[in-house]
């Protein structure tokens, strides 16, 4: 027998027009990328989505049909993010991080028909214009008569590309496994992957990520994402904003420590979300300008593990409380959050800290586990490593064309169902599950292994170091062991042995790295994460003092 409730869609649409019917006035303030602070409303970002969308069918672009943006958090971006989705067309979020000839290669492989990006993009654009397979139509995000000289062919601004345009287009009605957005993986090894979201799957996921114990966000809150639109739909935060009326802060490109301090205090931000690198310069400029944070009550670090100086300079400096979170583009991105249950409330402040510096539990919708190499269960007892799989339903089931197919039917998971993470982890038996390495960064050292991030979370607040990675090099008796690679704070010149000496007592003695090196930049990925391929290529004829002592 079957329910005898409402079919209610749940299509994204729905999400903006309840903002526009209930926070019309709420604003979403965007810094520019000409760089004034421009001001609009949920109200007037749904009328101009719809204006998108009368764009896009006078275009051509019908469900299914796949809209690129190459662009930072503004509200513009964010109107053709619903105004695509709002008609059933993908919206893909490309990453312009990435070199031109890698986002033309994402661009052609998702099929991309429209693409529109911010005004500092366009030599970016035109290098990667003769290679784009499938592009028509450019817009750049400019003002009515504003386009600039371009070799792209029939390029418009986009306020002439809306402009005078009827908000008449229907939204919605179709099915609500729709696929509403596409994202592309890091692909740090390989071809990137394409993620592909459905209507569906990001609702329940914005659901999941208003609640209380994930970000817990009402109409009464400011936020500002950080975390850019193309990582990952900002981890959902363009969807859970306009889902409660919270007011929306988006920083444009501007994301250096200054800049995002300017914008938390000048707006009254209450909750704010980014990877640790943001934090960190941040960090540094609120030390060099003695600063204070005089609104912001939360923040939400995630992408790579929170280092513990971060962890600490927000909860005991700032008075911030901050909330772990681990996940990755194929689950939308969420997949833990580290917040404090009633069992927690006797902790002391430095177990509190130690549990905190912990990826957390899932939300409901996520199950967890971790396996051996053999694919066998492992018990929750907070020291077993093993694989970590997911399931649940914002979680990929295939990539986008059928890429990465790991099962006889086609799909990336297991025989039951199970994705595996790539990530290796305990899980203790309250549900806090800790990220201990990436399966293929983990140091293998005398057949056990050494979890590289534990050591750079830790080396990162030693005197003088301004950021920290660990990586496996070539050991003739125990296979690999760890290098510390370090980068210094401007102006300092840490000493090797005063950093062995801080990591002496907080991790088990045999993972001490065997040696230290020093760089002037650790590279970073084009997510912010520390780029560990390129380090190890740069670091690939290291010796290690005690592999030559060992020979
Ligand atoms: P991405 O899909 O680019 O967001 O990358 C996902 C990967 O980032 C995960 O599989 C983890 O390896 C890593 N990651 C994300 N959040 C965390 C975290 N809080 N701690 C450690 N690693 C993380």
């Amino acid at each position: 027998m079957l329910g005898l409730m409402q079919d209610w869609s749940m299509t994204l649409d729905k999400v903006l027009d309840h903002a526009a019917m209930n926070h019309a006035r709420r604003e979403i303030v965007s810094r520019s990328i000409e760089g004034p602070i421009v001001r609009t409303t949920y109200g007037d970002l749904r009328t101009r989505a719809k204006q998108v969308s009368h764009a896009l069918v006078h275009c051509g672009v019908g469900i299914g049909d796949r809209v690129a943006t190459l662009a930072w958090n503004t509200a513009r971006h964010m109107e053709v993010w619903f105004g695509a989705m709002g008609i059933g067309a993908v919206l893909h979020t490309l990453n312009p991080r990435l070199m031109p000839e890698q986002i033309a290669w994402i661009a052609n492989h998702a099929g991309d028909e429209v693409l529109c990006f911010d005004l500092t993009f366009l030599p970016i654009v035109e290098k990667m214009a003769p290679l784009l397979e499938t592009v028509k139509h450019y817009v750049v995000f400019a003002d009515r008569g504003a386009a600039p000289k371009s070799t792209l062919p029939n390029l418009v601004a986009y306020e002439d590309w809306i402009a005078d345009r009827p908000a008449i287009v229907t939204w919605g009605q179709f099915d609500e496994n729709t696929a509403a957005g596409l994202c592309y993986t890091s692909g740090t090894t390989g071809n990137p992957k394409g993620v592909l979201y459905s209507h569906r799957s990001n609702m329940i996921h914005a659901f999941v990520a208003s609640g209380g114990d994930a970000f817990g966000l009402t109409s009464r809150d400011t936020v500002l994402p950080i975390v850019p639109m193309f990582h990952a739909n900002a981890w959902a935060l363009t969807f859970v904003c306009p889902m409660v009326g919270a007011k929306m802060v988006m920083p444009g490109a501007k994301l250096d420590g200054q800049s995002v301090y300017e914008l938390l205090e000048s707006e009254k931000v209450t909750l704010s979300a980014a990877v640790p690198t943001v934090w960190l310069m941040l960090n540094q400029y609120l030390r060099d300008t003695k600063s204070k944070l005089t609104t912001l009550k939360k923040v939400i670090i995630g992408g790579s593990a929170v280092p513990e100086a971060i962890l600490r300079a927000f909860e005991e400096d700032f008075g911030v409380e901050v909330v772990h979170a681990w996940g990755m583009t194929e689950m939308s991105p969420m997949g833990t959050l580290c917040t404090m249950g009633p069992e927690e409330d006797g902790l002391d402040h430095e177990s509190r800290i130690k549990l905190k510096l912990k990826q957390g539990r899932t939300p409901f919708t996520v199950e967890m586990k971790i396996v051996d190499d053999a694919g066998k269960d492992l018990p929750r007892d907070g020291k077993t490593f093993g694989r970590l799989l997911v399931r649940g339903p914002s979680i990929t089931k295939v990539y986008f064309k059928g890429d990465g197919a790991r099962n006889a039917n086609g799909t990336a998971l297991d025989e039951d169902g199970w994705f595996d993470t790539g990530d290796v982890a305990t899980i203790d038996a309250k549900g806090f599950m800790n990220i201990t390495d990436r399966a293929k960064d983990v140091i293998k050292s005398g057949g056990e292994w050494i979890s590289s991030i534990e050591i750079e979370n830790i080396a990162v607040g030693a005197p003088g170091v301004a950021n920290a990675a660990v990586i496996g090099v070539y050991h003739p008796k125990w296979d690999e062991r760890p290098l510390l690679i370090i980068q210094p704070k401007p102006g300092e010149t840490p000493d090797k042995a005063a950093i062995l000496a801080f990591l002496d007592g907080k991790i088990a003695k045999w993972w001490t790295p065997d040696d230290v090196a020093f760089v002037e930049a650790i590279p970073l990925g084009a997510t912010g994460k520390i780029n560990k391929l390129a380090l190890r290529e740069t670091f690939k004829d290291y010796r290690l003092p005690s592999a030559q002592a060992a020979e």
